[in-house]
């Protein structure tokens, strides 16, 4: 390399795991984000580690169930209908993925993955002396319905053929794991090995003890441009003006790094998938497990003291704004599932918007681009960020410091996969 010194684009989930392990191998890192770098994607979610989602997003079946929540104004799932060529590129990648080849090869790598991360998770925050509420309690996908219930108990086989821990449980039996909260189920899917954790707090106090060991962070320094020598890349150009010299670069930029790679001529498909979460302070009841709603894709998570409501996937571009169907969708779903709270009372909350980076295949772009001798990706993690970052970024870490071009065993995230 000809000097140390790396930049990363982006200061959500991605970007700080990965500047935690450069920095942890030795490394100059420079932190460069467009915003103030105290909310994006990464902080308002729900907070799981997910390891029983090891079935990508693009899988056997999803585009037939896609088309029909679609068709209901108030389901969780939303494709604003515009004339995009990139959305319309998407939806082809996705349903070319929506395979039974494609799932089986790739859950095994996202288990393996998921199950690694958590662990990472458990040795950040012992070795940092971090607290950010993590929690190894499982999770509980409550149905409500036979169908659903019939297509959790599939999930659950899979996941015992898979090694992984986890059984369907009586309405009675999640009563007793839940004594002090009403629930209008039928039964869940457990699956002990899943956690869950406050992501504000892992992001703060993350960024504080990364600040604390010596990685810079400019903030409102939006990166336009990647300054090339042949294949290397020798600095970023940002918004401001200022080039930053650097002898590597890694784009963690969420929904935003299909641009960037645009810039190098990588063609890196991405749609956001917009999502939402309503908090709860100090509920009167609130469960003790995180659970998700397997028929309405909605993820209740007790967090130190309060309770998040978490879900829906609304593909309307890189916009923010607040569509009030699907906040009804959420409030709807939580009062039918856990009949004890108001639709009144749930509308009284503020409501958090994050933009998920989602690739047409269900999988993450982790790796580095061939084109280029020094440039890697971390993104692309959907719906699975939480509980793909810290890996992703080890990954990276690893790439850069062995200098090797490629990551054999995780070749399915190869980030040149649409060149
Ligand atoms: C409602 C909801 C619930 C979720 N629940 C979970 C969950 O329970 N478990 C789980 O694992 N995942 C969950 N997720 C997904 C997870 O939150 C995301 O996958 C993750 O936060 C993405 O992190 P990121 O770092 O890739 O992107 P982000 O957090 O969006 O960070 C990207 C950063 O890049 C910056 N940036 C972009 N372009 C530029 C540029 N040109 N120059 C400089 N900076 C730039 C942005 O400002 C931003 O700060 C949920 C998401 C939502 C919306």
């Amino acid at each position: 390399m000809r000097n140390n010194n790396v930049v990363v684009i982006g200061a959500g989930i991605a970007g700080l795991s990965t500047s935690y392990y450069l920095n942890k191998a030795g490394l100059n890192v420079t932190v460069l984000d467009r915003d103030d770098g105290n909310d994006n994607c990464s902080y308002g979610n729900a907070g799981l580690i997910v390891p029983s989602h090891f079935m990508p997003l693009a899988s056997p079946g999803m585009i037939v169930k896609a088309i029909k929540m679609m068709l209901k104004a108030e389901s969780s799932f939303y494709i604003k209908p515009r004339f995009d060529k990139e959305l319309i590129a998407w939806g082809w990648n996705f349903r070319k993925a929506s395979t039974a080849k494609h799932a089986e090869e790739s859950a095994p790598v996202l288990k393996e993955l998921l199950l690694a991360n958590r662990d990472l998770l458990v040795e950040l925050e012992q070795q940092e002396a971090l607290d950010f509420g993590l929690q190894r309690k499982g999770l509980l996908m409550l149905c409500n319905s036979e169908k659903g219930f019939k297509e959790e108990k599939e999930v659950v086989r899979k996941a015992n053929q898979l090694g992984m821990a986890a059984k369907m449980l009586s309405a009675d039996e999640v009563n007793e794991m839940e004594p002090h909260i009403d629930m209008n189920i039928i039964g869940a899917g457990y699956y002990p090995e899943d956690a869950h954790f406050h992501p504000g707090l892992l992001m703060n106090q993350l960024k504080a003890k990364l600040k604390e060991r010596g990685v810079k962070f400019r903030f409102h320094t939006e990166v336009m441009d990647l300054e090339k020598d042949s294949e290397v890349i020798t600095g970023v150009k940002t918004a401001d003006g200022n080039f930053y010299d650097c002898s590597g670069v890694v784009i963690c930029a969420g929904s935003w790094s299909s641009m960037l790679a645009r810039r190098l001529d990588i063609s890196m498909p991405m749609q956001a998938g917009k999502g939402y979460s309503i908090t709860v302070q100090n509920p009167d009841r609130s469960p003790q497990n995180c659970m998700m709603f397997t028929e309405a894709y909605v993820a209740v998570t007790p967090m130190n003291g309060a309770l998040r409501f978490a879900g829906t996937m609304e593909m309307a571009g890189l916009d923010k704004s607040i569509n009030q169907n699907k906040i009804n969708a959420l409030i709807k779903s939580v009062c039918q599932y856990l009949p004890e709270f108001s639709v009144e009372d749930l509308r009284r909350h503020d409501i958090w918007v994050g933009l998920r980076p989602c690739s047409p295949d269900g999988l993450p772009y982790v790796g580095k681009l061939t084109q280029y001798d020094n440039v890697y990706i971390s993104t692309g993690h959907a719906m699975l960020g939480m509980s793909l970052g810290l890996i992703s970024g080890k990954i990276i870490s690893n790439l850069i410091m062995s200098g090797e071009a490629e990551d054999d065993h995780h070749h399915l995230l190869h980030p040149d996969r649409y060149n």
